[in-house]
């Protein structure tokens, strides 16, 4: 219950005046309960459906009765009466929904000519009767899991089955209502949910929620895609209007899967399952979206399966390698450091890209232990090498949130006798959006134990110099789009330029990525980076021709 100003507000008679008639007759056609307001917000008429659903009816309202007077002495509740003032007053606009005790009622505000305002009234329609197989949730009162899944299966099964529609519907980031505004608030905010898409469907349409946020309608009598798609936008819209929940404006987007029967599984838990392929596919394209299922989903969703199935084994037989990229003074040439960059050669589909299989390891929790496998296999090679150079290491944002990382350094650090000054972790900017003290606070504790620290892909993303001056990094690496001039050679050399500056000025050093040819190299070195990192003087190699690699720089620079 809360003011959508997105809705238009339309003028009635735009060109002119209407008369009293007109006005009392424009009433009669709207077809529904509605209000008329002058604009010193007496009632210029109000249907008796009005004054019903408002509550106002023992108050018998006249015209020329002071509206917000008329608020005050109703049974509303103090919420409801608030909203409807602002709605009705001069400065109102758009529509609001209105969750009362009896049920539901969509008020639209229509401005009229000098200043008069009409409000129009549309209470939702019943609740619908429950199914007796369908067991309810006790929040909601809508079937829960079991229930819905027996009606479902019900369905799936009778001899004289029609088509049907299976809609699944997930709140965005209901994570963060709970998590902001507490378990309360979010409970009854699922309940008023509920209450909500009880009412706006019809007799053959069965809702329930089936856990935590996820709610679900069998949709009875269409497995029209075009129509389902419909009603799960038309739901989306619905259920996406703010809510007042304790006096707070609570706002939430939607997401939703469709799936029919029979066409897409004649099983309860089949059909289920491919709704949900859709919702998640709805999900990752950016939330607030309708997706149907379709056949490529499973095929897709089973690839992945088996990589996650890949990427496991893959951890448990070690089947990675470190490769190292040569990391180079800019102005004397000499070789400092590599950078340790995961490997992972697929059994069947080869070497597969850590772009790749890195965000996959994260979302299946797999990142802390590979991530603690690099480390101290980096330190052990790094330690072998002839001569003390520095070893980069990546570290994902969510190492700092699962696993112990601090732990994981040190043992790699113990075992290896690598000194902690030839170590450098590399984070990007994203491990200091989530909980920036407790990641500034572990990187604190390993910079006192000697560690180095790298800003890494710098430019890219949530950039900003506060970070920068957050902590008091060793190095920034300047991502390389702009070095390449993927996003255009002058705005790319400017931005190098600036970040170059930035990291003189604050003490740091900045190493430019992706150099691949000596003119990229010269305007590097002419912007004020200190150090260069590219083909240009090393791809990523395997730990086996490092010493090599050692001895050429070693010779070069002689
Ligand atoms: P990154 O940390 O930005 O690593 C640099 C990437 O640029 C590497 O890709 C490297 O091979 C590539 N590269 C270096 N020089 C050039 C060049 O001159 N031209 C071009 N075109 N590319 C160049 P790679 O090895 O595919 O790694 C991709 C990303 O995967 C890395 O980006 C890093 O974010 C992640 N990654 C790699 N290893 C690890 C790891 O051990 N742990 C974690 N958490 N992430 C890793
Ligand atoms: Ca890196
Ligand atoms: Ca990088």
């Amino acid at each position: 219950m809360a003011l959508d100003p997105a809705s238009p507000t339309p003028a009635i008679f735009p060109d002119r005046e209407e008369t009293a008639d007109e006005a009392a007759s424009l009433l009669a056609a709207l077809e529904g309960p509605a209000l008329l307001l002058e604009p010193d917000r007496r009632v210029g008429l109000v249907t008796a459906e009005a004054a019903r659903l408002l509550t106002l009816d023992d108050l018998a309202p006249r015209a020329g009765a002071h509206f917000p007077d008329l608020l005050a002495r109703s049974r509303l509740a103090r919420e409801a009466r608030e909203a409807l003032d602002l709605l009705a007053g001069p400065d109102g606009s758009g529509s609001l929904r209105m969750d009362l005790a009896g049920g539901g009622i969509a008020v639209r505000r229509v401005s009229l000519p000098r200043r008069r305002v009409a409000l129009l009234l549309q209470p939702d329609p019943p609740p619908l009767p429950t199914d007796p197989a369908a067991t309810p949730d006790p929040l909601t009162g809508l079937a829960d899991r079991r229930g819905f899944r027996a009606v479902l299966a019900g369905r799936l099964d009778s001899a004289a089955m029609h088509g049907f529609g299976l809609l699944l519907l997930d709140i965005d980031r209901f994570r963060i209502v709970n998590e902001t505004l507490g378990p309360q608030v979010g409970d009854q905010l699922l309940a008023t949910v509920g209450a909500r898409l009880r009412r706006a469907l019809r007799g053959s349409d069965l809702p329930a929620r089936l856990g935590g946020d996820e709610f679900a309608i069998l949709v009875g009598e269409t497995a029209d895609p075009g129509e389902l798609d419909g009603l799960a936008r038309r739901l989306m819209d619905m259920l996406g209007r703010p809510y007042l929940i304790g006096g707070q404006p609570v706002t939430i987007g939607l997401s939703a899967g469709i799936a029919r029967a029979p066409q897409d599984g004649a099983d309860a838990d089949i059909l289920l399952g491919r709704a949900a392929m859709a919702l998640h596919t709805a999900k990752a394209a950016g939330k607030g979206r309708c997706a149907a299922f379709l056949p490529e989903m499973q095929t897709r969703s089973e690839a992945r399966r088996q990589m996650e199935a890949d990427l496991r084994r893959a951890f448990a037989l070690r089947q990675f390698d470190l490769h190292y990229q040569p990391q180079v003074d800019v102005t004397t040439g000499r070789l400092f450091g590599f950078e340790a960059l995961l490997r992972w050669c697929h059994p069947s589909l080869g070497p597969v890209s850590p772009a790749e299989f890195i965000p996959l390891a994260e979302e299946i929790g797999l990142i802390a232990p590979i991530g603690a496998w690099v480390l101290s296999a980096a330190c052990r090679e790094a330690a072998g090498w002839s001569a003390p150079l520095a070893v980069g290491v990546n570290v994902s944002a969510l190492q700092f949130e699962q696993g112990d990382l601090l732990e994981a350094v040190r043992e790699a650090l113990a075992r290896s006798g690598l000194p902690p000054e030839r170590l450098e972790i590399e984070i990007t900017e994203s491990a200091l959006l989530g909980n920036p003290e407790a990641t500034l606070g572990i990187l604190r504790q390993l910079r006192a134990g000697g560690v180095r620290i790298a800003m890494d892909d710098f430019g890219t993303g949530y950039s900003s110099l506060t970070r920068l001056q957050s902590f008091p990094f060793d190095r920034i690496k300047i991502d390389r789009s702009f070095v390449s001039g993927t996003r255009g050679i002058a705005e790319g050399r400017a931005i190098v330029r600036a970040i170059a500056g930035l990291g003189a000025s604050l003490g740091m050093r900045t190493i430019a990525e992706g150099v691949e040819t000596h003119e990229q190299l010269d305007c590097v070195r002419t912007d004020g980076c200190t150090e260069v990192q590219g083909y240009l003087f090393g791809r990523p190699m395997p730990a086996i021709e490092v010493p090599g690699a050692i001895a050429r720089f070693a010779a070069a620079a002689a």
